[in-house]
């Protein structure tokens, strides 16, 4: 995706996450689990906007959104 902007946030809804992982095995330098099992953010800019968008594509509960400066958080 060249030209794309890059979020400035990944908002995780954590009630809606049940730590299937999948974010991680798209997005590994991403995200990963917390000691409840609920993806974090560890690093914004660890993967490719390419990764990222299959990381939330990948999300089967939807909790993953990808936020823009523009949209606010
Ligand atoms: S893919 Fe979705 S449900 Fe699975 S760990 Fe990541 S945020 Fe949670």
């Amino acid at each position: 995706m060249p030209g794309a902007p890059r979020p400035t946030a990944i908002h995780v809804d954590r009630a809606q996450c049940m730590g299937s992982g999948m974010c991680i095995m798209y997005a590994a330098n991403t995200f990963a689990h917390d000691d409840e099992t609920k993806a974090v953010v560890i690093d914004i800019d660890g993967d490719s906007l390419e990764a990222l968008h299959n990381a939330v594509e990948a999300c089967p509960t939807g909790a993953l959104a990808l936020v823009y400066e523009s949209e606010g958080v």
